[in-house]
């Protein structure tokens, strides 16, 4: 008997609340909550007579931490999914260290105003210290450890793909391949075509975000910037075929530099089509990718959520994407004395996720194992006090909930380097 609280019902929220409803045994009863209230609705209809799962919903606005606990006291659960914004992480965190609850996420805290000055002033400091750009970085959450330790709960940190599995993969491939791991190249391909000449996967606003900033990768304890796109490579991709990809930042980086003991370099590679880049750069050049309000007709306007609101929902992109997405990492390093490198990955594809769950493969991807983490913290089967990656726990119920739940893997023992 478990009761979960789910914050978000969007793209990758459907997938994941969609998932635990197939797993009933584990998940007995959940509530689905967001600001509009009507949506949540809408999936407990869709869903509710499938399932042995009992679904309720609510209305919360999760920027507010008092809203948050006065949802939680009311519904009394035994942990909380994170599968609203990245802007949202810490009044959830807070929400749950008042109520003693366990929590769980996809995606590491960003503010949504960058030019707050107070922010600003932390970030800056970072910036210089760390030596990378990025408007997102764990610092904020780790913040929690102590306090999540003493109040006797789990906060589980990126419970995603990427974040996620790629780091799930990471403590596999340390725990059953290698002595030693020297290199990660982390490989996210999309090889999906929704027929529209722009449109993001998941939220547009974070995924813009992300990816016109600066690149950057770990090497020899430290980072090493680069400029947006700078770094481009090809590979082949099983169930893709060649594409185009180019070196960006990304947040698990971060967390398996500090967790993989003595690994070289890590870097993340993501696949983009010149049309994307294209249409990404033209935004950018006129100020649509900015954050900062503009007052427009006597009305203020951030111009990326302008944007979004003009952008295909990546939730509507389901029905009309086909191919597929290739995502894994490939690691050197040595066994036994011998060099050693491989490739572990999933290959994934849009229309099978839309036929099973009625969304795309890219909120597929994130969401089954939003799931996945979920029921290893609620079942106790992952149970430490503090705040961890998933990197910091045995991967292997994890691995084996993979092949279960939709995504299965597969091990490349002579995979192609990436120069
Ligand atoms: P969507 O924009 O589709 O959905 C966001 C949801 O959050 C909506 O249901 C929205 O509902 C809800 N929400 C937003 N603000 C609030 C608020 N203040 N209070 C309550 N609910 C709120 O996003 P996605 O589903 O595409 O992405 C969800 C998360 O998954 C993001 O954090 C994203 O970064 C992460 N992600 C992680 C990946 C990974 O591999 N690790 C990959 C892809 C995404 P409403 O408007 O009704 O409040």
């Amino acid at each position: 008997m478990s009761r979960l609280l789910v914050i978000g019902c969007g793209g990758v929220a459907q997938v994941a609340i969609s998932k635990c409803c197939q797993n009933s045994k584990v998940f007995t009863e959940l509530c689905i909550a967001s600001r509009t209230k009507s949506k949540c609705d809408a999936l407990k209809e869709k869903l509710e007579s499938k399932t042995d799962t009992v679904i309720t919903t609510a209305k919360v606005n999760a920027d507010s931490k008092d809203e948050l606990v006065a949802l939680i006291k009311e519904y009394k659960p035994d942990a909380v999914l994170n599968v609203a914004l990245p802007y949202q992480d810490l009044t959830i965190m807070d929400a749950c260290l008042e109520c003693k609850v366990d929590y769980i996420d996809t995606a590491n805290y960003e503010p949504e105003d960058t030019d707050d000055p107070e922010w600003r002033k932390i970030y800056e400091k970072r910036c210089e210290e760390k030596g990378f750009t990025a408007y997102f970085d764990y610092s904020w959450q780790w913040a929690y450890q102590d306090k999540f330790k003493a109040a006797g709960i789990t906060g589980l940190l990126g419970s995603g793909f990427d974040p996620g599995v790629t780091s799930v993969f990471t403590a596999y491939a340390l725990k059953h391949y290698f002595d030693e791991i020297d290199t990660i190249d982390i490989l996210d391909c999309n090889g999906g075509d929704h027929g529209y000449p722009f449109a993001t996967n998941f939220n547009p606003e974070i995924n813009l975000r992300e990816v016109s900033a600066n690149g950057s990768y770990w090497e020899n304890g430290h980072w090493v910037e680069t400029k947006p796109m700078e770094i481009k490579r090809e590979y082949n991709f099983e169930g893709v075929g060649m594409k185009d990809m180019y070196l960006l930042h990304h947040e698990e980086i971060e967390s398996l530099a500090k967790n993989i003991p003595g690994v070289k370099r890590i870097r993340f590679f993501m696949t983009f089509g010149q049309s994307y880049l294209t249409h990404m750069k033209c935004l950018e050049n006129v100020g649509m990718l900015s954050t900062s309000p503009i007052n427009f007709e006597g009305r203020e306007i951030v111009p990326i959520q302008f944007l979004k609101a003009l952008l295909p929902d990546p939730a509507s992109l389901g029905p009309r994407t086909v191919g597929k997405t290739n995502i894994g990492c490939i690691f050197t390093g040595r066994k036994d004395g011998k060099e050693k490198k491989i490739y572990i990955y999933n290959v994934c594809d849009h229309q099978e996720c839309y036929k099973e769950v009625g969304s795309q493969a890219i909120s597929y991807t994130t969401g089954v194992p939003a799931m996945i983490g979920t029921a290893l913290v609620i079942s106790k089967k992952w149970d430490r006090d503090g705040v961890f990656t998933v990197e910091e726990f045995d991967p292997d119920p994890f691995m084996d909930m993979l092949n279960e739940f939709g995504l299965p893997w597969k091990v490349d023992e002579d995979p192609v380097l990436v120069d």
